[in-house]
This record gives C-alpha cells, structure tokens and sequence, in this order.
C-alpha cells in the first residue's frame, strides 16, 4: 500500500558534474566518466533503497539534461546548428540543436545505464525518458511538415528505447511531458496520441510525468503568473485518463494545481508529488503523508502512490537526500496509520 518512487532526476555529486545546476558540465570523460556515473548511480540506488523508497532509479546519474541526453544518440539531429529557442511555450531559453533530416536510432540509448542499474537495484526499478512532445519542444524542427510529425517520428524511436528498457528487466518506464502543460490543447490530441505510440508493446508499467518545472526562478517567476488557482490539467486528464498510460506523475506539494482534479484520472495511478523541489525546506513526514492524505479524498488509496513533485537536480545534495529519507517516512507513517 503507498509504494514509493521519484519523479526524475536526483543531484550530481561535485566529482561528477558542477552541482546544483541543469546541463552541468561532466568532469571526466570517456571511461572515467562511465565510472563516475556509475558509481554516483550506485549510491543514490542504495541510499533510496535505505530510506524505503520502494521504486527505485538513477535519478540521471548518467545524463546530462533528461532530453538531450537521450538526443545525443539519434541520427537526423544536427549539433553545430544551435538556435536558441524559447521553450515551454516561451518560458524560457534553451540552447536547442536541430532535426534536419528524418530522425533513427541508432542503436541502444539507455540500455548500458539501465543495466547498470538493474544489477544494482535489489527491488523495482523505473527508468525515465524524455516524452515526445517535450521533445519536440527542446529542438528546432527544420525537416518535418509539423510538430505532431516530428513528435510521431520520436515516439516510434522512444518506443524502440523503452522496449530494450523492458526486456533489461526496468520495471516502471516512465515519459516526461513537461510539456504538456505549456500546450494543453495540444497535450490533448496528439501528445497523448504519441504518448501511446510510445508505449505500444509494452507490459512492463508505464508513466507519464507532468509538472510546473523545476525549482529554478524561471518557473518560479512563471508560476506566479498563473493565478490562484491552477488548473491547466483540466484540459487534457480526460484524454490522459483515457490513454494506455497506467500512472500520471504530477506535483501536490505546496501546488496550486486543486488536488481534486486528481480525480479526473480515476483509471490511472496517480503518484502524487509530496516533497516541493523548489524549496530548500525538508518537509517533515507529517507533512508528506499530509499531502498523501488529501488525495485518497479524490483516488481509493490502491491507486496513489508517493512521489516528489518533479526532480530534485537543482537542489544541494543533503537536502535531497533529507527530502527522500521524508517521503519514505511520511508513506511509513501513513501506512502505519492506515493498518
Ligand atoms: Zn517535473
């Protein structure tokens, strides 16, 4: 009851990469990085597992950003043509490279690092990806007729990845759509339309993850944007509710997004997020079973699961580490509460 997970991406060590920052630079290269990735994924696997998070992941480890690192394997992308580009519908700029001709995966992505994991991992393990749309959002596009092309172009690849990612043994395969919310009309008919073609084949579990962002002041300015109450995801549960999609990931720590709206998704599991990224507070297991506690108002408690509300990247590495011992103990305690 209230299995345990995290949403994406966990901080890198200083001996791996500048810390508390996205797209930061590695400090080594070629087989010295492999190990060096290898290992900060090997502690950050054991510390979850310490801490009773019950599905496990990388958190990144091995990526530089959760889109470009996927990228950088496929053909048709083009790296000395950098446009910079405003991204999540103008929200901020982003150093993009360019598809300039029909995209192919090449060989294997993620597999090494995903088998890395499933020898270290003793229970579940997730593995995430970057979702088509959001994908389509951090490149420019100059050989597709439209954006929902380009996006089907990449769900068919992405759906190659996650198949190598499944017979790895990962169990929970899980898309990133960061997205979704800056184009919620278009989340609604072809991004979810990709989301399936992803997935299709699939019978290991499979996610999507949704958010506000990061904790970074470009969201955070954003946010305030957005009024008292947010509820953007209005627009497309219906159509996330009728995917193939099993679990929706989506922040409920400190959000404004009307946690009822949950309930929009009553075929699906919700991992509700319960530990806010973008402060530097760690909340207090009360505070996370709390927030767990308000969504079993809206979904039977089988259906939720405990989660953070995006990843913790940014963030220094004691308070990351502080905020998943948390919500492990705030899922313990509700747990315990609930028999
Ligand atoms: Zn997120």
């Amino acid at each position: 009851m209230i299995p345990t997970t995290i949403a994406g991406s966990l901080p890198k060590p200083d001996w791996l990469a500048e810390p508390e920052k996205l797209w930061a630079a590695w400090k080594h290269e070629g087989a010295a990085l492999v190990e060096a990735q290898q290992k900060s994924a090997r502690d950050w696997i054991e510390y979850q597992e310490s801490v009773g998070i019950d599905i496990v992941s990388d958190g990144e480890q091995f990526r530089k950003h959760f889109v470009h690192g996927f990228l950088e394997d496929i053909e048709g992308i083009d790296w000395n043509l950098m446009t910079t580009m405003g991204i999540r519908n103008d929200r901020y700029d982003a150093q993009v490279p360019t598809v300039t001709s029909k995209v192919r995966r090449k060989g294997s992505v993620h597999g090494d690092a995903a088998r890395y994991c499933r020898s270290i991992a003793m229970g579940q393990l997730k593995f995430t990806l970057p979702g088509p749309m959001t994908i389509c959002d951090t490149i420019a596009n100059a050989h597709y007729d439209t954006r929902p092309d380009m996006a089907m172009a990449f769900a068919e690849i992405l759906n190659d990845e996650a198949k190598e990612l499944e017979a790895i043994g990962v169990d929970v395969i899980q898309f990133d759509e960061p997205a979704f919310n800056a184009f919620t009309t278009e989340a609604a008919t072809w991004g979810v339309e990709c989301l399936n073609r992803a997935i299709e084949g699939l019978a290991c579990k499979t996610a999507v993850h949704i958010c506000y962002g990061y904790g970074i002041q470009e969201n955070i300015d954003w946010k305030e944007t957005l009024g008292s109450e947010w509820r953007q995801y209005e627009d497309f549960f219906p159509a996330l509710n009728g995917s193939n999609i099993q679990q929706v990931s989506l922040e409920c720590a400190n959000s404004k997004v009307p946690i009822s709206l949950i309930g929009l998704l009553k075929d699906k599991e919700v991992l509700v997020g319960s530990i806010d990224v973008a402060s530097r507070t760690i909340e207090t297991p009360e505070q996370v079973a709390a927030v767990l506690r308000e969504a079993m108002k809206h979904l039977p408690v089988e259906q939720i699961v405990a989660c953070t509300n995006c990843g913790l990247a940014p963030l220094p590495m004691d308070v990351a580490r502080g905020k998943l011992a948390a919500l492990g103990a705030g899922a313990r305690l509700l747990r315990a509460e609930l028999g």
